[in-house]
């Protein structure tokens, strides 16, 4: 008889395995406790979902896994196998590099400050945070430490989320976005005068019904595949996968606005294609989904804005969407709707801002939390600071610390290094795409047909079908010959908004 004899890189991919579809169960509980879940299963929820991460962490980080990967040992990461255990071998070591307690001690903490920051927006009240946020930091701080870095300790944290990726580099990137981004805005404003307002046409009354209907028609162009994924309704939308055959959206309508579902399914879309375009032999390995934040925000920023709000694809969709909403969009003739979904002006709140001036957002922030981590700014010095630089970048002062300090969740979370990456996104966005129009120059004229599979297919052969094979910094050297550059971007940036508001 012949015996089955398992290697150990076989025993590593059976365990990588069933860590996988733990995750993926605890994914499906999340997706669930969004959409559909009765508000009765709060607490039964939280439950099953910290038994089944529980699970998937102490079977990740148990010694077994250690054993199998040193056992197997290290190979040439340009194969698919290399690869593969490359990246289980680091996400191994950052797992493992954590003592329990402080992982523990984070999560207790954060558990607590997330329900303290709520509080605190609703009532515009810092001091009812602070206190949290004074905890957060030296427990970053310490997880930095066991992480280790070379250079600095925001390096260990950004490495999370951006593999690779250091401050320094993220420090040039946003030098150069500051220097184009500013004079820009400057510009809009001065020119701007006192216009009517040009985001009006977005207000009215959109049937919710047909709303969704038209997001559906766009992102089925688009190439998204209801074979392998769904939409429904959220309060915040996301997306979610569970394998590459189960790739999820959801969106969030307003009758009376039409941005929020209209770009929202467009850019959860945008990380849906990812997701879907992933080599399917990848699944339930640590190759088996996007390779990193930024990239994938690229994705989404991709779909939504350099398709979503450009010309060529409104010449194609404006007549439709004025088919579907002909009281409120029968009289805006198309020049005044490319004109409101591209308005470009400073506001206080990132979630809000335009495709410029949201950097500008989060070079702010960077910049607060580099300091916090340092020590080098106190948490009482905090809404001051962020007020200051408001003013400074954007020209703008929040009415109050719910509008300024207190708008995102990110840091009640313990999510230090996290906000880069949708700046990074949004450079790699203009870069990715600048080069699928090269490959294919007809891209542009087949957007302007409806027609997006060239876009699409150029995307799934050269970014979504690698997964996590390569890492950020190495996806876009191979896709693009060079690192990440801001220049593609600002020129994008200039060109756009200097048509639109007719700066020379
Ligand atoms: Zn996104």
């Amino acid at each position: 008889m012949k015996e089955k004899h398992e290697t150990a890189y076989e025993k590593l991919k059976d365990r990588l395995a069933t860590i996988s579809d733990l995750s993926s169960a605890n994914g499906l509980l999340f997706w669930d406790r969004q959409t559909y879940m009765p508000e009765g299963g709060v607490a039964g929820r939280a439950e099953q979902m910290a038994t089944l991460s529980r699970l998937a962490h102490e079977m990740f980080v148990d010694d077994g896994t250690g054993g199998l990967l040193d056992a197997v040992g290290e190979q040439d990461p340009s194969s698919e196998e290399g690869a593969m255990l490359r990246r289980a071998r680091r996400e191994y070591e950052r797992a493992t590099k954590l003592p329990s307690d402080l992982v523990a001690e984070i999560t207790r903490t954060t558990a607590l400050a997330e329900p303290a920051w709520v509080r605190a927006r609703e009532e515009a009240d810092w001091s009812l945070f602070a206190g949290h946020l004074e905890k957060i930091l030296p427990l970053k701080r310490e997880a930095a430490e066991h992480l280790g870095y070379e250079d600095h300790p925001y390096d260990a944290l950004l490495d999370g989320y951006e593999p690779g990726t250091k401050k320094a580099q993220l420090e040039k990137m946003f030098e150069e976005l500051k220097e184009g981004i500013a004079p820009l805005v400057r510009a809009v404003s001065e020119w701007e005068g006192d216009e009517e307002d040009r985001a009006a046409p977005l207000y009215g009354d959109f049937d919710e019904a047909e709303q969704e209907e038209f997001g559906k028609a766009v992102i089925s162009a688009f190439g998204y595949d209801w074979e392998r994924g769904r939409q429904d309704r959220s309060v915040h939308p996301f997306c979610i996968n569970f394998g590459p055959g189960d790739v999820r959206v959801t969106t969030r309508f307003e009758e009376g606005w039409l941005a929020p579902a209209l770009f929202g399914t467009m850019h959860e879309t945008g990380h849906a294609l990812y997701e879907q375009g992933i080599n399917p032999d990848y699944a339930r390995t640590p190759l088996g989904s996007g390779t990193s934040m930024g990239v994938h925000e690229s994705q989404s920023r991709l779909w939504e804005n350099l398709v979503g709000r450009s010309r060529p694809f409104w010449s194609r969709y404006y007549p439709k969407l004025q088919e579907a909403f002909p009281e409120a969009l029968g009289r805006v003739g198309s020049e005044a709707f490319y004109r409101a979904i591209n308005v470009l002006e400073p506001s206080p709140i990132r979630v809000e801002a335009d495709e410029a001036t949201y950097n500008l957002h989060i070079l702010l922030r960077f910049e607060l939390e580099v300091a916090l981590l340092e020590d080098a700014l106190s948490v009482t010095e905090l809404p001051n600071a962020w007020n200051a630089k408001m003013e400074e970048y954007l020209g703008v002062t929040p009415k109050n610390d719910a509008e300024g300090v207190l708008q995102d969740v990110h840091w009640s979370n313990g999510l230090f290094g996290y906000f880069p990456t949708y700046t990074i996104g949004n450079v790699l966005s203009v870069q990715f795409f600048d080069e699928a129009v090269k490959a294919h120059p007809e891209i542009p004229d087949q957007i302007k047909e409806g027609r997006f599979s060239t876009l699409h297919g150029w995307l799934r052969e050269n970014i979504y079908r690698h997964g996590s094979r390569y890492y950020p910094d190495e996806l876009v050297e191979k896709v693009t010959g060079r690192p990440l550059d801001p220049a593609p971007y600002l020129r994008y940036l200039k060109s756009k908004f200097g048509e639109l508001y007719g700066l020379s």
